[in-house]
């Protein structure tokens, strides 16, 4: 078996890569090691609206609800309030994952994408150094597939990544673990994103409540690694749902865990290779939100490699279009959101608190950094202090702009 591209993965990264390629002329094979593309979910399924301008998706079958914005409580319950158009790459729609990631892999299919299920990839074929293609175990066969091109799809376990030599690895600082209800017979009236910060309810992380349809919330909490251990946050979770008296009457229907890598944007690109989606780590280091890179990151990936395989050459040089594509489109915001994670880390519920009090009437839509240092300060002198790094962080890239 001989391909343009082989894709590892057949999440959202992996689809439209394979989408955009396809279209572009490429011969592809898209593989993935699950029984059903999008099963089972891993995901809180919140999304922007913007994704509507982009061409992904046909129809609104894979739309479980629309949200109005997003909602924040600081530890002490007070409560800031965004529009969906700040709140951010999360909010917007809930949407089925599964549907969602299956319509993706059917407009790859559409554009002449092959797809292979069941397929785990084990290894990278080489000769040399050269990288010619994969190892792929399905059921108990195993076999080599050629490619001129090999996508890394993977996800935040990937493997492609570090087989070709790229450091992928994540520090427990970079990571975060989580673990998500789909509940029912919630009794809870909101069209919100709701977001809980604090210590005590998500160390480095936060709970989330999204309106997934009649009586039912994605209720779901990420912390991270290095302040977790492994059954904390369905502890975490379930002490939380207790404390909430609307969802205390709610019983699951669904339970997942997993993990989000909250970390900087590795190397994407080798001779042969690239990488997209959380395999590259192109979530969002504050949410973990990664669908909307996936997305956009895949299109790019997709367009460089029908361009490569138009020109018959497959080196680092010509894949590295890839990489100054996802650096001009959302790079900036990754390292800039990683930097303020950390400094975000420093701060006690106290200092959370303040800052919800001081927001709390804020005009988010009448942003600028002078009236947000205003409306902070004048009801909390201390904030200053503590936000000095931050405010440094927002006069350094206003002056780049
Ligand atoms: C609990 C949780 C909640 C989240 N909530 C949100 C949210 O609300 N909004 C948001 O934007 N993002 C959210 N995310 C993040 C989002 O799910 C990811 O950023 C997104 O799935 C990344 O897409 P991807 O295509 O890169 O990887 P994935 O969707 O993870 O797809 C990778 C695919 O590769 C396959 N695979 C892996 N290894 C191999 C192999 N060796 N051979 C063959 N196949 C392989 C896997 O089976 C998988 O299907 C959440 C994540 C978690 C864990």
């Amino acid at each position: 078996m001989k391909y343009d591209v082989v894709i590892v993965g057949s999440g959202p990264a992996g689809s439209v890569t394979a989408r955009f390629a396809a279209e572009a002329g490429a011969k592809v094979l898209m593989l993935e090691r699950r029984s059903e593309i999008g099963v089972p979910v891993l995901c809180g399924e919140g999304i922007s609206q913007r994704i509507d301008n982009w061409d992904m998706l046909e129809g609104k079958r894979w739309v479980a609800s629309n949200m109005d914005g997003a909602k924040i409580y600081s530890p002490d319950g007070t409560l800031v309030t965004l529009s969906k158009e700040m709140a951010g790459n999360e909010t917007g729609y809930v949407i089925y994952r599964d549907i969602f990631d299956q319509e993706l892999a059917r407009r790859a299919a559409k554009a002449g994408a092959k797809i292979m299920m069941r397929a785990e990839v084990t290894g990278l074929t080489k000769k040399g150094e050269k990288i010619t293609g994969i190892k792929v175990r399905q059921f108990d066969e195993e076999f080599d597939i050629e490619a001129d091109i090999v996508v890394g799809a993977d996800g935040v376990e990937s493997k492609i990544g570090q087989w070709a030599g790229i450091n992928t690895v994540l520090k427990p600082g970079d990571l975060e673990t989580c673990a998500q209800y789909t509940l029912t017979n919630v009794d809870h009236n909101t069209n919100y994103a709701e977001f809980f910060i604090g210590r005590k309810v998500a160390p480095g992380g936060y709970v989330w409540i999204f309106p997934k349809g009649k009586d039912t919330f994605n209720v779901g909490i990420g912390i991270l690694a290095s302040l977790s251990e492994p059954s904390m946050p369905l502890k975490l979770l379930d002490k939380f749902i207790a404390n909430h008296p609307e969802l205390k009457k709610a019983e699951p229907v669904r339970l997942l865990a997993g993990a989000v890598p909250v970390a900087k944007p590795v190397e994407t690109v080798r001779d042969n290779l690239l990488l997209v989606g959380d395999a590259a780590r192109h979530a969002d280091p504050i949410t973990g939100g990664g669908l909307t890179t996936s997305l956009e990151g895949g299109k790019i990936a997709g367009e460089t490699i029908g361009k490569a395989v138009d020109e018959q050459t497959f080196d680092e040089e010509t894949l590295s279009i890839y990489e100054t594509g996802w650096k001009e489109a959302f790079a900036k915001k990754l390292l800039r959101n990683y930097i303020v994670k950390d400094i975000m880390l420093d701060f006690d519920d106290k200092t959370l608190n303040m800052l919800a009090d001081s927001l709390k009437d804020y005009k988010f839509e009448e942003f600028s950094t002078l009236s947000l240092v205003k409306a902070l300060v004048l009801k909390h002198p201390m904030l200053l202090m503590k936000l000095k790094p931050l405010l440094k962080l927002s006069e350094k890239s206003s002056k780049k702009e």
